[in-house]
């Protein structure tokens, strides 16, 4: 018996990095799961996958999470598969870095769609199944950069803050349904994100981290794991830093 047998989780940007580690984890804890990338060929590779090493059911889906009608389509879609949706994750995410000084209105307008909009889109639709069905759980993926800031991200810190108060204040309106909305803010972690950086600015980032190494993306889908339990009903808006202790 798995820990999610019979479950359902959405999980946005879950054909690489951090969301194909959390969508692993959850199929290999039973989790029949939908996993949202931008091209529908990333996706169905993806969704094939995992469906094939775990035996679990999946579902490609494609789109722009940060136009309303992905979230509608998406939602749509995954309902009529498997009659409902447990567990959300907003994973996806980008980066489009530059000091303030420089940085172009689009890197803004981009960061904060992507990364923010797309949080509003997704929890709109996705709550009211789990209304209906008096539970979920949702998991936003922020950044520690959304708490302490990072010179070069202020869109992505922006955006990455702008999670956490709004999943707090969901939180605080759906409570009394039982679906719990909760924040994981990861440290720097080992992805195609992370890999564009150079190397002095990983190697600059990792002195800052106690526990002296990289974060790997099963760091944070063990955390998106507890979250989505049973274990953590009693736990609501919370912050879950897994960052090395990089943000003490
Ligand atoms: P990756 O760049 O490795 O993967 C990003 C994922 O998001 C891909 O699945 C991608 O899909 C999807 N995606 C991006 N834009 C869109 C879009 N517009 N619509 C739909 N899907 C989209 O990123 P990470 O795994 O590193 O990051 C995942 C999350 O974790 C992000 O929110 C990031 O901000 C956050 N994070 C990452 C950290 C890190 O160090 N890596 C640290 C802190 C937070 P596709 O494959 O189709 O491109």
């Amino acid at each position: 018996m798995g820990k999610y047998d019979g479950k359902v989780a959405l999980v946005t940007g879950g054909t690489r990095g951090i969301g194909l580690a959390i969508v692993e984890r959850l199929a290999s804890e039973g989790a029949n799961v939908a996993l949202l990338g931008r091209s529908p060929e990333g996706s169905q590779t993806a969704a094939n996958f995992i469906a094939e090493k775990y035996g679990v059911k999946t579902l490609g889906l494609a789109g722009d999470v940060a136009l309303p009608a992905t979230a509608d389509d998406a939602v749509a879609q995954c309902l009529q598969a498997f009659e409902k949706i447990d567990i959300l994750v907003n994973n996806a995410g980008i980066t489009r870095d530059n000091l303030l000084m420089r940085m172009k209105e689009e890197e803004w307008d981009a960061v904060l769609q992507t990364n923010l909009k797309s949080v509003f889109n997704m929890c709109k639709v996705a709550v009211r199944p789990m209304m209906k069905a008096h539970y979920g759980r949702i998991i936003n993926i922020s950044s520690v950069v959304g708490i302490c800031g990072n010179a070069g991200q202020t869109n992505y810190a922006a955006a990455k803050a702008g999670i956490i108060g709004f999943s707090k204040s969901l939180a605080k309106e759906i409570a009394s349904r039982n679906i719990t909305v909760n924040v994981i803010a990861p440290g720097m972690v080992d992805t195609d994100m992370t890999a564009a950086l150079p190397e002095a600015t990983r190697q600059a980032f990792l002195q800052n981290v106690p526990l002296a190494r990289i974060g790997q993306p099963q760091d944070i889908a063990a955390g998106v794991s507890f979250l989505a339990s049973d274990d953590a009903s009693y736990i609501t808006g919370h912050i879950l830093e897994i960052d090395g202790g990089l943000c003490i």
